[in-house]
C-alpha cells in the first residue's frame, strides 16, 4: 500500500462523506452521513479482507479489545450513537448505560495518557461479550481486527506492555485509518467540532443533557475539558 493509494483513498472518503454532508438541512441528516461513511468503511474492510486474502481471527464472543478502555471518537460520530441508542434502548437499558458510561468517566477522568493505555477496564457498551450498539459503534472500532486472538490476549493479560499489542494485517489497518480519517476531514471541513473525545465519557455527557449538542450546533466543542482523549504531552504524569 503506497502513500498514493492512501492518499487515494483517504480524499475519495472525505469526497463521499463532503457530498453527503453539503445535503444536510437538520440534525437527523448529520446522524445519517456518520451512518454512511460508517457503512462505506465496513464494505471497504469486506473488500480489504478478500482482497489482501486477510486471516481474521477475530470471534464472537470475544471482547478483548472492548476492554481496552482507551476509545477515541469524533463528536458527530458520538452524537449519531446518543441518537441510536434512544431509539433502540428501552428506558430501563438508557438509564442502565448513562450510569455505566458515568462510572466509566469518573474512573478515567484523572487519568494520564499513559496510565489510560494501560487500563483494562469493560466498554459500558458491551454487553455479555457483545457489544449492544454493534451498527452504531464509531469508525475506531470498525478499524480493529485481529490476525491472531493470542495477541489480543496478551495485551488483555499485560495490559502494561504495550508492545503485546498489534495483531492486524498492517496494509488493510492503513487503509481503514486513511480512509476513516478522510471521513472526519469532512466533518471537520463543514465546521464540526474537531476535537477527539473519549468516546464513553463523552456519551455519558450526550446522553445526560442537551447542552452538548447545543454547542456543537453553534460550532463549539461539544464535550467538556474532561471527556477529551487523553492527548501525547499527558503521558508522563
Ligand atoms: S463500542 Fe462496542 S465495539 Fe466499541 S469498544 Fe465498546 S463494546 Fe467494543
Amino acid at each position: 500500500m503506497t502513500r498514493e493509494d492512501l492518499l487515494h483513498l483517504a480524499t475519495a472518503f472525505r469526497d463521499a462523506a463532503a457530498d453527503d454532508l453539503a445535503q444536510v438541512q437538520q440534525v437527523a441528516d448529520i446522524h445519517w452521513a456518520t451512518f454512511r461513511a460508517h457503512e462505506r468503511l465496513d464494505n471497504l474492510e469486506a473488500q480489504l479482507f478478500e482482497g489482501l486474502a486477510v486471516k481474521v481471527d477475530c470471534k464472537a464472543g470475544c471482547a478483548a479489545c472492548c476492554h481496552l478502555a482507551k476509545i477515541d471518537a469524533r463528536a458527530h460520530e458520538i452524537f449519531a450513537l446518543a441518537a441510536w441508542i434512544t431509539e433502540h434502548f428501552s428506558a430501563e437499558e438508557r438509564a442502565a448505560l448513562v450510569e455505566r458510561t458515568k462510572a466509566h468517566a469518573e474512573a478515567v477522568a484523572g487519568l494520564t495518557l499513559s496510565q489510560h493505555l494501560r487500563t483494562v477496564r469493560a466498554c459500558p457498551m458491551l454487553r455479555d461479550s457483545k457489544c449492544s450498539v454493534h451498527p452504531a459503534r464509531p469508525g475506531v472500532c470498525r478499524i480493529g481486527h485481529s490476525t491472531d486472538v493470542s495477541t489480543c490476549q496478551r495485551a488483555y493479560e499485560n495490559p502494561d506492555d504495550l508492545t503485546a499489542r498489534g495483531g492486524h494485517n498492517p496494509d488493510l489497518k492503513a487503509s481503514m485509518t486513511a480512509a476513516a480519517d478522510g471521513s472526519t476531514f469532512a466533518f471537520i471541513e463543514a465546521g464540526m467540532d474537531r476535537t477527539t473525545y473519549d468516546l464513553s465519557s463523552a456519551l455519558h455527557e450526550a446522553l445526560s443533557s442537551t447542552e452538548p449538542m447545543h454547542r456543537w450546533l453553534e460550532g463549539g466543542q461539544a464535550f467538556s475539558d474532561s471527556a477529551k482523549a487523553k492527548q501525547e504531552h499527558q503521558r508522563e504524569g
